[in-house]
């Protein structure tokens, strides 16, 4: 088997990201996606190696000093995420489709690192939206939720970066195309 090539999944904070990542998980057993770890407290319903690695602050530290990451950020000023590396490797080597849903700031890193992994912006079909959807999950405070706000209107100017835009009107649908473009060689992407 050929080695595959690795699919970013990237975009504003509550545009559905892990939403889209979870219809993919439930549609798509082949697709291998990376699970993160992370320094934040599991939410409800959460479970440790499925959702998240939940991590310390000193573990967190352990696999930053030892390269174990192959990318990492501060999100939301809140918690420390990052993507385990060698995960990746494997399942790239062993020629699965592969995805990371990670913010921007990790999404930068890895293109220094893997240029040639295909970055996936995903877009709220409208801004009124954005805010509807953060608001209706109900996970954060309204000082969390503002502090999102602000960073999802820098991280909606940052699309001209990525190799493709998904508008996310509707889970399913925005998973299909995501899981389309994996399977697309290069060639007829270019076409
Ligand atoms: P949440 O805490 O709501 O699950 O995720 C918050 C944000 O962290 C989301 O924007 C998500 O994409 C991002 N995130 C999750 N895992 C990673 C990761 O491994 N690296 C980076 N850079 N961001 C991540």
């Amino acid at each position: 088997m050929s080695r595959s090539r690795l699919v970013v999944l990237a975009g504003p904070t509550a545009v559905g990201k892990g939403s889209v990542a979870a219809a993919v998980r439930a549609a798509h057993p082949e697709v291998w996606i990376s699970v993160s770890a992370t320094t934040r407290p599991p939410r409800p319903g959460e479970e440790n190696g499925v959702h998240y690695w939940f991590v310390s602050d000193e573990e967190f530290d352990r696999m930053v000093a030892e390269d174990d990451l192959l990318e990492w950020a501060v999100v939301h000023k809140a918690a420390r995420y990052g993507t385990p590396r060698q995960p990746v490797e494997l399942a790239l080597a062993s020629g699965h489709p592969a995805m990371l849903e990670i913010d921007l700031q990790g999404a930068r890193q890895v293109r220094e690192t893997m240029a040639d992994a295909l970055f996936v912006f995903l877009k709220p079909p409208s801004w009124d939206e954005l805010v509807r959807r953060l608001v209706g999950r109900g996970t954060e405070t309204e000082e969390e939720r503002e502090r999102r706000l602000v960073t999802a209107r820098d991280e909606l100017a940052a699309e001209p970066e990525f190799d493709v835009t998904i508008v996310n009107h509707e889970i399913h649908a925005a998973a299909e195309e995501l899981v389309a473009l994996m399977v697309q060689s290069p060639t007829d992407r270019e076409a």
